[in-house]
């Protein structure tokens, strides 16, 4: 069902071109999906874009091409590629910014669809990158093209990106396009990024990250006479064990003011992705006895989620503190830590005018109130937050994120239809400011 009944008579024509319009969000849903956009390595992304661009060049905007030349995994087999497409308005005004990632995480196992068909079936249209993001992306684009088709006099701009390598960090993509200045606040003031969060939800931001290496050191010795040399996985042992006595507690007593869902994520949180220590693991099938030697390193790799709240010295500081606190207590201890990643937390303000907006949308559209939420992972938003220095910036679009990087990844064109009708009606709240009632006056 779809809930798409103008409550509000002004806005009769423009949800009446939405309609109008189902059966080319579809075949636009189904042409962007059969462009396998695969990240890594970053396949097909010129092809997609000059999609997009010819598309949008249909529409009336002014398109850029733009390579993220010399970002990760950039090479001529596979160059990052990005779309930036504005149309100005006929007055000044603000300018609102619809941005989507092109790229989709490998297909992986499991599949009954064609990951790259595109299928409609029941009402919901398979393919790897369905709901994350390209059901969102095409969601935008169908909402701006019945914006103007009914609102030509609009004030301000309207701009849509395609960009490289969300999955992958977002370096050849939004992080490159704001170090351009493509996020700058002069530029563009409203941005929404139609990740999957759900048709009734505006996402405010996310937790941040700090992914790092810890390696305690030993000494190599007879594994028969272990005493002579220094193990580096009991050392280990020990840094865990402070983790689970020390660490674990204290993270899981802090909580965000953040919305974060599922609830768990309210906390700060660390995953262990990895553990090696001592003597390289055996090939499948080797029957080779093992050598007997003491291991002289022990490594591990850790993910650490943190909240708003705490800051990225803090975070490192916690973790070293620990280490340097076992350094006292364990003789013989050493160890070192090597940063691998990190993203800031970022959160946009409810209140903000793209929050607020976006909100009053959705209750329009769909009838109830909207919730408020925040994501536990992280998208573009720390880009155009940290970089492009504006902090008016959602995600909101169609898709459920549990299907994200899942087989039978699909999006309901349901879904869709209502989303577009969100971003549509936000576009008229934010692009027309002093003439609401024009419709009926017509
Ligand atoms: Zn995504």
């Amino acid at each position: 069902m779809t809930s798409l009944a103008p409550t509000d008579p002004r806005h009769f024509r423009l949800m009446a071109a939405l309609q109008e319009r189902r059966e080319e969000l579809i075949a636009l849903t189904q042409d962007l999906i059969r462009i396998p956009t695969l990240n890594p390595p970053g396949e097909n992304y010129r092809d997609i874009c000059e999609y997009l661009d010819r598309r949008l060049k249909g529409a009336g905007f002014e398109t850029q091409l733009i390579r993220a030349h010399g970002t990760p995994g950039d090479c001529e087999a596979y160059p990052r590629w990005n779309v930036v497409a504005r149309r100005e308005g006929r007055r000044a005004g603000d300018c609102v910014h619809f941005t989507s990632h092109i790229d989709v995480v490998d297909v992986g196992a499991g599949w009954t669809m064609d990951p790259f068909g595109g299928e409609l079936k029941d009402g919901k249209i398979y393919g790897r990158g369905a709901c994350d993001m390209k059901g969102g992306l095409a969601a935008s684009i169908i909402a701006v093209e019945a914006f103007l088709a009914t609102h030509p006099d609009y004030a301000g701009a309207i701009e849509i990106s395609g960009t490289a390598d969300e999955e992958s960090g977002g370096y050849g993509g939004v992080a490159y396009l704001a170090e351009k200045g493509f996020f700058s606040p002069e530029r563009v003031q409203h941005v929404i990024i139609p990740e999957p969060l759900q048709k009734d939800r505006v996402c405010l931001g996310h937790r941040g990250g700090w992914w790092a290496e810890i390696e305690t050191f030993g000494e190599i010795a007879h594994g028969s006479m272990p005493f002579l040399g220094d193990c580096a996985v009991r050392h280990m042992g020990a840094v865990l064990e402070r983790f689970e006595d020390r660490l674990y507690p204290a993270m899981a007593a802090r909580h965000t003011e953040m919305p974060v869902v599922p609830e768990g994520a309210r906390s700060s949180t660390m995953n262990i992705n990895s553990i090696h220590g001592g003597q390289p693991e055996k090939a499948p099938g080797s029957t080779a006895l093992p050598s007997h030697c003491v291991p002289d390193s022990c490594r591990i790799v850790i993910d650490r989620r943190y909240l708003v709240e705490e800051s990225l010295d803090s975070v490192r500081g916690e973790i070293v503190d620990l280490l340097e606190g076992l350094k006292r207590d364990r003789p013989k201890f050493d160890y070192a830590v090597r940063e691998l990643n990190h993203v800031i937390p970022s959160m946009t303000d409810r209140d903000a005018p793209i929050a607020r907006t976006v909100a009053a949308a959705i209750e329009e559209v769909m009838g109830r109130e909207a919730e408020f939420v925040a994501s536990p992972g992280s998208y573009d938003q720390k880009h155009i937050d940290r970089i492009g220095k504006l902090k008016n910036c959602v995600a909101y679009g169609p898709g459920l994120l549990e299907l994200a990087h899942k087989p039978d990844e699909y999006v309901g064109v349901d879904d869709m239809m209502d989303s577009a009708a969100v971003m549509a009606r936000s576009l008229a709240a934010l692009l027309l400011p002093d003439d609401k009632n024009r419709e009926t006056q017509e």
